[in-house]
C-alpha cells in the first residue's frame, strides 16, 4: 500500500458515521454495474476498480468524505445501489466510490403537495411502502425500483413504469428540489430548488453529491395488470396507441413480440403464440381496455392486482425484457430509442427486412413531451460493433432518436450534444473535476490521478 494512500485512510479513519470497505473482494463488487449487457462497455470496463469504499451514514460524513477527496485530488464516484447499465457508477480512474445507501431516510412529507423529501440512498422499494401509509406512490419507477436508490434514478436512470403518464424524470414538476454537498475546497451542503436542480438531474453523479430530494408523487392506485393476446404485430401497436390515449388512468402499456414472449420467464409464457400486449390500469380502466380489445376482436386476461400477483407484469417489462432474454443467452444486447411518431410499424417492418430476427421488438408506451409516443428497446444479437454501428444508423435514418446504452458519458447515452448548464455546475461545484471523472464529454479530464 502507497504511504500516500495509507494517509487517506488515517483521515477517513477519524470521520465519524464512516464506514470504510477495504476488502479486494468488496471494493470489487462495489466497482461495478450491469454494464455487462453491453459487450462494448464490457470489454471498456473490466478492469476499472476502486482504491477503497466508504459509506457515510449522515450527511457531515459526507461532507467530510468530499473534504478529503478535495485535499487529496482523489477522485470519487458515487454509487447509490449499482444497478445501472452504463458503469455509470465504475470508477474510471479508480480512487473513492462512495456508497450512498445508508441516507436513506424519508426525511418529510408535505400533505399539501404530494411532494416528499427523502435521502438519496433510499431504496426506492422502501420509499414506495412508506408513502403509501399517506396514501400515495412513486410517479415513475424503473423496472429495478425494489433494489435501486432514488439518488441514482435521478441520477442515472431516465424512465419506466410510470412513463406512459408522467413522461421521464427531467420533465418539469416530477423533481421539485435537492440537496447536494459540492467538492470545493470548503465543501458545502446547498438546497436547490427545480430550476437550480436541472443540471443536476441526469448528470451521474459528476457535479455534485446528492443527499436528499423533493420529488412528487402520485395519489395510490389499485393497479390491475391485462395480457392482451394479437396475432399481427401491427394490429398490436394499434391496440396499445389507442389504450394510450383513451380516457383513463395507465401506469404502463408495452408490448413485447412473440419471439420475445417465448423466451420470458415461464410464469409469463403462455400456450399462445401470439405478440404480448401489457397493461396496467385502474380496475375502471381496465374495462375500457377490455371494450377496445372487443372492439379489435382479440382476447385478453386480467391477471390480476398488480401488488398482489406472486410475479406480476412489471417484472418483464422495460430493460427487465432484455434481463430474461439475456438469462437465456447472453449474446443478447439491447439499444433503446424513441420511435418515429405513425411510422412506429414501418421502422420495425424495414428493419425486419434487412435484419430478420437478429433484431427482436420489445415496444413501451410513453408520453414524451406531453405527446403519446413508442419507445422501443428492442433486443439485438450480438455479433460486432461494427453491426451495431450499422443498426443504429439505419434506425435513424427511419426517424428513430437513439439513447446509445453502449457508451460511457451522459450525452453519449442522451442527445448526443453537451449540456453547457451541467458543465457550469461542474465548474462551479466541482473545480477539480474529480466527481466521476470520464463522464462528462463538456469536461476535459486529467490524464491519471495518483493515489
Ligand atoms: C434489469 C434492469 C432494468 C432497468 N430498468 C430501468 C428502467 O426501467 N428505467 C431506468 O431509468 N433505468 C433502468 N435501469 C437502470 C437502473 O437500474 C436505474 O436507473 C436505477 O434507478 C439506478 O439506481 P441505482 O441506485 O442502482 O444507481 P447507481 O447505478 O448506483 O448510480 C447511477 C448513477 O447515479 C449516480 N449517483 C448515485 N447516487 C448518487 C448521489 N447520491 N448523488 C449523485 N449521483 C449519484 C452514480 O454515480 C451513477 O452515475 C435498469 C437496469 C437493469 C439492470
Amino acid at each position: 500500500m502507497s504511504l500516500r494512500k495509507q494517509r487517506l485512510i488515517e483521515k477517513f479513519k477519524k470521520v465519524d458515521n464512516l464506514e470504510i470497505i477495504e476488502s479486494p473482494s468488496d471494493v470489487k463488487r462495489l466497482s461495478k454495474d450491469f454494464y455487462n449487457y453491453s459487450p462494448i462497455l464490457d470489454k471498456k470496463l473490466d478492469g476499472c476498480i476502486a482504491d477503497l469504499v466508504v459509506r457515510p451514514f449522515d450527511r457531515d460524513a459526507v461532507v467530510k468524505v468530499a473534504k478529503i477527496c478535495y485535499e487529496f485530488s482523489i477522485p470519487l464516484t458515487l454509487r447509490g445501489a449499482g444497478t445501472g447499465n452504463y458503469g455509470q457508477s465504475v470508477p474510471l480512474f479508480k480512487g473513492i466510490v462512495m456508497q450512498m445507501n445508508s441516507l436513506n431516510k424519508l426525511e418529510e412529507y408535505y400533505p399539501d403537495t404530494g411532494f416528499v423529501k427523502v435521502q438519496s440512498g433510499c431504496l426506492m422499494g422502501d420509499l414506495n411502502k412508506q408513502l403509501a401509509k399517506y396514501g400515495r406512490e412513486l410517479r415513475l419507477l424503473p423496472s429495478t425500483w425494489k433494489t435501486a436508490t432514488i439518488g441514482g434514478f435521478i441520477a442515472g436512470g431516465s424512465g419506466g413504469i410510470g412513463s406512459i403518464r408522467w413522461g421521464f424524470l427531467r420533465d418539469p414538476g416530477n423533481l421539485i428540489g435537492l440537496e447536494a454537498v459540492t467538492l470545493n475546497e470548503e465543501p458545502k451542503l446547498i438546497s436547490f430548488d427545480a430550476q437550480e436542480a436541472e443540471p443536476l438531474n441526469h448528470a451521474y453523479g459528476t457535479n455534485g453529491i446528492i443527499t436528499s430530494l423533493i420529488i412528487a408523487t402520485d395519489i395510490k392506485r389499485k393497479w390491475y395488470s391485462l395480457v392482451i393476446d394479437c396475432e399481427e404485430l401491427h394490429k398490436a401497436i394499434e391496440i396499445l396507441k389507442t389504450c394510450a390515449i383513451a380516457a383513463i388512468e395507465l401506469k404502463l402499456g408495452a408490448i413485447l413480440e412473440k419471439d420475445i414472449v417465448d423466451q420470458m420467464p415461464i410464469w409469463f409464457k403462455s400456450k399462445s403464440k401470439n405478440h404480448k400486449i401489457l397493461i396496467q390500469s385502474t380496475l375502471g380502466g381496465i374495462k375500457t381496455i377490455e371494450l377496445i380489445c372487443k372492439k379489435y376482436e382479440v382476447s385478453s386476461s386480467l391477471l390480476g392486482e398488480e401488488d398482489q400477483l406472486p410475479n406480476g407484469i412489471s417484472n418483464v417489462v422495460w430493460n427487465h425484457t432484455t434481463l430474461h432474454m439475456r438469462a437465456k443467452d447472453k449474446n443478447w444486447t439491447y439499444l433503446q430509442m424513441l420511435l418515429p411518431l405513425n411510422k412506429e410499424f414501418e421502422l420495425i417492418t424495414s428493419l425486419r427486412k434487412k435484419w430478420g430476427k437478429e433484431i427482436l421488438w420489445h415496444l413501451e408506451a410513453v408520453c414524451q413531451q406531453g405527446i403519446p409516443r413508442l419507445a422501443a428497446l428492442p433486443v439485438l444479437k450480438w455479433h460486432s460493433e461494427k453491426q451495431l454501428n450499422q443498426i443504429i444508423i439505419n434506425c435513424k435514418e427511419l426517424g428513430a432518436i437513439i439513447f446509445n446504452p453502449h457508451v460511457l458519458t451522459v450525452e453519449g447515452g442522451g442527445l448526443g450534444v453537451v449540456d453547457s448548464d451541467q458543465v457550469k455546475a461542474k465548474l462551479k461545484f466541482d473545480p477539480k473535476g474529480l466527481l466521476n471523472p470520464g463522464k462528462l464529454e463538456g469536461w476535459e479530464i486529467k490524464d491519471e490521478y495518483d493515489i
